[in-house]
């Protein structure tokens, strides 16, 4: 399979063609921690991005042979570029990172911290349509500690995003490491994504579980009563 470089020849086309296909349904992702960006990301302004989706997304919608005269789908292709840029992608922007108060942990509470089911919708990079998910955070603090909100607002901030879930989880793990300064830190996923159950296979009842366990978490007893607390109850 060549990736990059010339295609030669039809048979080569169409191999390199059903490997995408299979990797996007097989949800196979870059390896990589960071979502892969080209360079000049961030050269145009929010506004010049919106300017161009929407001229872009009016294509695809004329293509199709929609009638862009229609007093319903006339605003549409302008509802979805300002949807793509100022909300479900809105992530890709780092400018959008929470900011994360630190404060210390004056309580001198050494026990782990548990915040679970934090609701969150993302979309699969490879398909373009949603992802829907609980992530469960855990940290043990070194001696700072975040606010709650914060953590559900990372979270939110790396779904919104094109996303591959264990690429999610990774990121969110990675950054609550650097800014707790530790390694105690879990993030466990679970999550339902519309290109499994609406398309491909159709299978409208499995759902996906990613996990990331760092320092004291990768110890059985510690694992355990993080996954005691996440699969308990919670109030109502
Ligand atoms: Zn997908």
């Amino acid at each position: 399979m060549k990736l990059n470089g010339t295609l030669s020849s039809t048979t080569e086309t169409s191999e390199w063609e059903s490997n995408i296909d299979t990797m996007g349904d097989e949800h196979i992702g870059s390896p990589k921690i960071e979502t892969p960006m080209r360079e000049g990301a961030f050269d145009l302004s929010d506004d010049q991005k919106m300017e161009q989706i929407e001229n872009h997304f009016r294509s695809i919608m004329d293509i199709m042979g929609l009638d862009l005269t229609d007093d319903s789908l006339m605003g549409t292709p302008k509802r979805v570029a300002k949807m793509y840029v100022k909300e479900i992608f809105q992530g890709l922007n780092p400018e959008n990172k929470p900011k994360m108060a630190l404060f210390n942990n004056s309580y001198h509470y050494d026990q782990m911290l548990v915040e679970k089911n934090i609701s969150f919708y993302s979309n699969c990079e490879h398909h373009f349509v949603p992802i829907i998910g609980k992530a469960h955070v855990a940290y043990i603090s070194s001696g700072k500690v975040i606010g709650l909100s914060k953590i559900n607002r990372l979270v939110n901030f790396f779904a919104k995003r094109p996303q591959v879930q264990e690429r999610l989880t990774v990121q969110i793990a990675e950054e609550l490491k650097k800014l707790l300064e530790t390694d105690d830190v879990a993030v466990v996923i679970d999550a339902v994504h519309l290109c499994v159950s609406s398309r491909g296979v159709q299978d409208t009842s499995s759902s996906t579980v990613t996990s990331s366990y760092g320092g004291r978490f990768k110890e059985d007893d510690v694992r355990s009563e993080f996954f005691a607390h996440i699969q308990a109850p919670s109030p109502s």
